[in-house]
C-alpha cells in the first residue's frame, strides 16, 4: 500500500466527500473512524456500544483505547487483503496520541502516512453544512438542502433508495459545537506531530476544486517518487 493520506479538519469541512473522490480515483480504502464507530453503535451487545453511543451524541471522543483496537484491526485486515493501494484516514488522527498511534502502527508493517490534508473552512461555513446536511441511509451519499439537494425528493441519486434519507442525530447545534472545540483544541498538536507531510488546503471551494487541488500535490508526489527511482507510487 504506497499511498497513505489522512484527512484533518472541523466537523463537516468536507472530509467525507473528499474520501469519496479521492477513493474512486486512486483505489484507496476509506478509513472513516466516524463511520466505523456508527457501524458498531448498530448493534447494542457490543461491549463498546455504550461509551460509543454517550460520546457520539455529545460530540466528545471515544476513547483512545477503543480507536486503536478499530484501527489496527482495519489497517491489518486491508494490507491483507491487498485490494487497495493505500487508505484514506477520515478523522483519524483526531489528538497526539492517535497521531503517535498511527505512525507506530503503519511503521510496523512498513507502511507510511505520506501525505495529511488539513481541510480549512470558517466555523459559518462549517455550521451551515452541518445544519443542511442529510445522507442516504443505504449507501451513505451525503446531500444538503441548500448545495446540492437530491434530483428527486425522497430518491437518492446515487443508489435509487426511496426515502432513505436521515439526518445524523449529532447535528444538532448543541453537539456541533463541542465537536468544533474539540477539533480546535487538538489541531496544532496533530499537525506538528505530521510536519512537513501537512498541507493546508481551502476548504470553503465547490468540492471538484477542493479534489483538484488534492490531486496536483499527489501528481508532484508521483513525480518525485518516479524521478527519485526509489519508489513508485500507483
Ligand atoms: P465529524 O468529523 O463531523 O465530527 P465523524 O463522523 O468523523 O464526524 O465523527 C463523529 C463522532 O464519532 C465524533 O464526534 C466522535 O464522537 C466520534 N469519533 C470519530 N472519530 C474519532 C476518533 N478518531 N477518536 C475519537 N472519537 C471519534
Amino acid at each position: 500500500m504506497s499511498l497513505n493520506i489522512a484527512l484533518f479538519g472541523a466537523p463537516g469541512c468536507g472530509k467525507g466527500t473528499q474520501s469519496a473522490l479521492l477513493k474512486k480515483e486512486y483505489n484507496l480504502y476509506h478509513l472513516s473512524t466516524g463511520d466505523l464507530l456508527r457501524e458498531i453503535r448498530q448493534d447494542k451487545t457490543s461491549p463498546f456500544f455504550e461509551e460509543i453511543n454517550e460520546k457520539i451524541l455529545t460530540g466528545k471522543l471515544v476513547s483512545d483505547e477503543i480507536i486503536f483496537k478499530i484501527v489496527e484491526n482495519k489497517i491489518k485486515e486491508i494490507n491483507i487483503e491487498g485490494n487497495f493501494s493505500g487508505i484514506i484516514f477520515d478523522g483519524f488522527p483526531r489528538n497526539l496520541s492517535q497521531g503517535e498511534f498511527l505512525i507506530e502502527v503503519l511503521s510496523k508493517m512498513n507502511l507510511q502516512l505520506d501525505y495529511a490534508f488539513i481541510l480549512n473552512v470558517s466555523l459559518e461555513i462549517v455550521v451551515d453544512r452541518i445544519l443542511n446536511r442529510f445522507t442516504c441511509t443505504k449507501c451513505g451519499a451525503v446531500y444538503n438542502t441548500k448545495s446540492k439537494p437530491p434530483i428527486a425528493a425522497n430518491k437518492c441519486d446515487e443508489c435509487g433508495g426511496i426515502d432513505s434519507f436521515s439526518k445524523r442525530s449529532d447535528d444538532t447545534e448543541d453537539v456541533i459545537k463541542n465537536r468544533l472545540d474539540i477539533f480546535n483544541a487538538n489541531m496544532m498538536v496533530v499537525k506538528n506531530l505530521l510536519g512537513s507531510i501537512c498541507v493546508d488546503i481551502d476548504a470553503s471551494r465547490p468540492a471538484k476544486e477542493i479534489f483538484e487541488t488534492i490531486k496536483k500535490h499527489l501528481q508532484n508526489k508521483k513525480k518525485f517518487y518516479t524521478l527519485s527511482n526509489s519508489r513508485i507510487v500507483l
